[in-house]
């Protein structure tokens, strides 16, 4: 039987590669999203996947969302919390419902669906959670103090939640990835983005499928001794 897999902000950018890559690699993928209704719709008719907006920030929408996966699709074996959002500006400046909205949907979806799938994980004696990381959660950034601790607080939920799953089979792995090419790096103003290049040693930006080679690889059945790691695909960028 195919196992199921869910990618949350899997119908664009990172997600959407690795919603693709998973598919090919023959999971059954169901990819969420926030409210980008003609990404998801274009998606979605491209490479078949279903697709499911729901807030992945907010527990109640994933618990209804997660109810409706194991009812329609089947239990989730396969987590990616991919969904991420920026709201970049200095610490002088920064709101405090800027800093909530971060810390929310990048972080708390982790907690969230970690916490909605963990059982049937448990039960199946089986489990793949792989959270999407970052560069500046590693390092820093300016203007990312929000941005930076969620994603710093990623690596140690990883780490945290691989020793609950071990035992029941379940691996918790983080992936970090450098700048990637997407919506979310062409936000960044050319001059600092052509500065950001200048320090990548590969010279270029990531591609998402730089990114979503290494989830397949985490989430393979195989992979099963990987486990509270964390996996920079960087281009060499920040190394340690
Ligand atoms: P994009 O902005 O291109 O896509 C974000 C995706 O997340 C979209 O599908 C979006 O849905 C979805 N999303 C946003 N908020 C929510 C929410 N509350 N609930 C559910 N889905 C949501 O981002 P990227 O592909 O660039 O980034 C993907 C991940 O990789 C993020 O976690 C990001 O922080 C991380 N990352 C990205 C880097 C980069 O250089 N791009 C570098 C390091 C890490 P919708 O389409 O509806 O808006």
């Amino acid at each position: 039987m195919a196992r199921v897999a869910l990618v949350t902000g899997g119908t664009r950018g990172i997600g959407a590669a690795i919603s693709r890559e998973l598919q090919q690699a023959g999971r059954i993928v169901v990819a969420s999203y926030a409210g980008n209704e003609i990404a998801a719709r274009q998606f979605h008719e491209e490479t078949g996947i279903r697709v499911m907006k729901f807030d992945a920030g907010d527990f109640a929408a994933c618990e209804k969302a997660v109810a409706e996966i194991h009812e329609e699709v089947g239990p989730i074996e396969i987590l990616v919390n991919n969904a991420g959002i920026t709201r970049d500006t200095t610490v002088a400046k920064m709101t405090r419902d800027m800093w909530d909205a971060v810390i929310d949907t990048n972080l708390g979806s982790c907690f969230n669906l970690c916490r909605l799938t963990f059982e049937d994980m448990r039960s199946k004696k089986f489990g793949r959670i792989v959270n999407i990381g970052s560069i500046n959660g590693q390092a820093g950034q300016y203007g990312q103090v929000n941005y930076a601790a969620a994603k710093s607080g990623i690596h140690g939920f990883t780490k945290a939640l691989a020793q609950e799953g071990a035992r029941f089979g379940i691996t918790v792995n983080a992936v970090a990835p450098g700048y990637v090419d997407t919506d979310m790096v062409r936000a960044v103003p050319p001059d600092v983005l052509a500065k950001i290049i200048a320090r990548i040693p590969m010279g270029r930006l990531g591609i998402a499928h730089d990114i979503a080679r290494g989830v397949v690889f985490l989430t393979a059945d195989e992979a099963d001794f990987v486990t509270g790691s964390t996996l920079s695909i960087n281009g060499g960028q920040h190394m340690y």
